[in-house]
């Protein structure tokens, strides 16, 4: 199909697919394709990325593609350079310079960023954060972190490495997260940290209707919530934790930086009931001045599969104009 309008190349580099789209200005996804991904080694890594964009942009040729191209990454990234610095689930892993070479091999700009950052411009642009200039995007998934949004700009800081709030403290004695520290928010409120709570302190609560969901090794956080709901006594002690520590997080956050709106997404925070109990949080524990400055706490409209593309296709629309 040819378009007539330019298209932007989005990708979104994420622990289990690549996923290529070209993407409209208004947000339309013309046509896009699924790669797989190998992480096992860091060759096997740059390789599985490589062919894949080499196969999209040579089976798309015929369309009006923009010069520049934008990638949404897990782990960290120099925005500045272009380069994806690294990520824990590939250890010993060493840079790739994605600007460099994709300038080189097919004469196109290219914008990186992490995920977050880029489902944070997904809302900026494209989203319900159009309605805002000041608002904090929120992923609760595997892990937490945040994309803020300031006076209509996202928010990087000095190693583009802003909005880790899943690594601010919340509480102490915890179970140590994967940075080191024993005080994260991310031990008892991300989808990965609350699976571990059911695991570590099972063996107290040996009746409870999550003993054979571990045993199985299929326990996800909705399990937990719908027995919390029915009143499994562990399930719902770290539901109520998990309420607690997100929503002192978020707390703090609104304090420090006065938001019009909270969007959540990631696989966490699907249930409303879940929304209504975080949103009552907040309000009630935010000082005055900031609670009647946030509008809005509610849920992503952008479904949990195109977030990733659109937002590596909003950074590189950013990027023509920063760039
Ligand atoms: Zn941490």
């Amino acid at each position: 199909m040819r378009v007539d309008e330019p298209v932007t190349v989005g990708i979104d580099i994420g622990a289990t697919k690549i996923l290529i789209g070209s993407v409209t200005r208004q947000g339309d996804i013309i046509h896009h394709a699924r790669y797989g991904i190998d992480l096992s080694t860091e060759s096997s890594l740059k390789g599985s990325i490589y062919r894949s964009i080499a196969d999209y942009i040579h089976g798309r040729r015929e369309e009006n593609m923009s010069v520049n191209i934008g990638i949404g990454v897990f782990g960290h990234v120099d925005f500045e350079q272009g380069d994806w610095l690294g990520t824990m689930r590939v250890p010993g892993m060493e840079m790739i310079r994605f600007r460099d070479d994709l300038k080189q091999r097919y004469g196109m700009n290219v914008a990186i960023d992490n995920d977050v950052h880029t489902a944070a411009l997904a809302e900026l642009h494209l989203g319900k954060g159009r309605e805002y200039r000041h608002f904090l995007y929120v992923n609760v998934g595997t892990g937490i972190a945040a994309g803020i949004i300031s006076d209509g700009r996202l928010i990087r800081g000095a190693s583009n490495y802003a909005g880790e709030i899943g690594h601010t403290f919340v509480g102490r004695d915890m179970e140590q997260c994967m940075c080191g520290s024993s005080w994260c928010l991310e031990s008892a409120a991300s989808g990965g940290g609350m699976i571990n709570r059911a695991i570590r302190w099972i063996s107290d609560y040996p009746d409870s209707r999550l003993a054979p969901l571990i045993q199985s090794g299929n326990i996800t956080s909705v399990d937990i919530f719908r027995e919390a709901r029915k009143g499994d006594p562990l399930s719902m002690k770290i539901h109520k934790e998990f309420i607690w520590s997100i929503g002192i997080g978020l707390v703090n956050l609104v304090n420090i930086l006065n938001p019009e709106a909270i969007i959540l997404g990631g696989g966490v925070m699907r249930d409303s009931w879940l929304l209504k109990e975080l949103s009552d949080f907040i309000y009630q524990n935010t000082i005055g001045v900031s609670r009647r400055g946030l509008k809005e706490i509610s849920l992503t409209e952008l479904g949990p599969q195109v977030t990733g593309l659109l937002g590596a296709a909003c950074l590189a629309w950013d990027y023509e104009k920063i760039g």
